[in-house]
């Protein structure tokens, strides 16, 4: 099931948007399928689930990190983690730099900005995000190498894309201002199971999806 899963999702993906398989809750055995099936991206949301499921598979899968991270859990996925989606403030970034440099190495983010209508604690509110990007900048072992960022839970179509626009508007602007001739400055992490084919209309680089793998 997950092989052929995975093989649909992939021929309606365009071939510049990467698929990241979300792994969060399934089971190590499921893990080993979608590995087996051949994808090295995997997507967890908690840092104890992320640790566990990477001490137990294969070393050379990238592993994101999509959800809420606390600044006191930030050394523990620092020495292997290939891209944290989910910075949304200056101290968040402050302390992977941190724990950057004590594992010797940069550690690639996005930007987490919040379009949706849904309520959130979570995300940089889009007239915040040039100013944090700024700051962010400076730290010395951290690497913005974009945005991520969800629609609202909704059946409205055009609400969903009209926010997918506004995150890809947010990248297109930091790329201007910020990093003009940066090519790891690429990155736009949107699109879910239920939503990627209108994130991959409004500009999506990457899709986050799980539901559609396991389910
Ligand atoms: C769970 C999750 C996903 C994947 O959701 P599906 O609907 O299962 O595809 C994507 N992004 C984030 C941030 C998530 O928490």
């Amino acid at each position: 099931m997950i092989k052929q899963n995975l093989e649909k999702i992939k021929q309606q993906l365009p071939s510049n948007v990467q698929l990241v398989v979300v792994s969060k809750f399934r089971p190590i055995e499921q893990l080993k399928e979608v590995y087996e099936s051949g994808e090295r991206e995997f997507a967890e949301n908690r840092v104890q689930e992320m640790v566990t499921k990477y001490e137990a598979l294969p070393k050379d899968i990238n592993w994101h990190l999509i959800g809420h991270l606390q600044t006191n859990k930030v050394k523990y996925i620092a020495p292997f983690v290939s891209l944290i989606h989910s910075v949304d403030s200056l101290e968040l970034a402050q302390e992977i730099s941190k724990q950057a440099l004590k594992n010797n190495r940069i550690i690639p983010i996005l930007l987490q900005v919040h379009v949706a209508q849904e309520d959130s604690k979570f995300g940089l509110k889009p007239e915040m995000v040039e100013t944090v990007c700024k700051q962010i900048i400076e730290l010395p072992n951290v690497k913005i190498k974009g945005v991520m960022g969800m629609a609202t839970f909704t059946e409205d179509e055009i609400l969903i894309k009209k926010e997918f626009r506004q995150l890809k508007g947010i990248f297109d602007d930091l790329k201007e201002t910020n990093f003009k001739n940066e090519e790891n400055f690429n990155t736009v992490s949107m699109g879910m199971s239920g939503d990627y084919k209108l994130a991959v209309e409004e500009g999506s680089t990457l899709v986050r999806i799980g539901s559609l793998v396991f389910e």
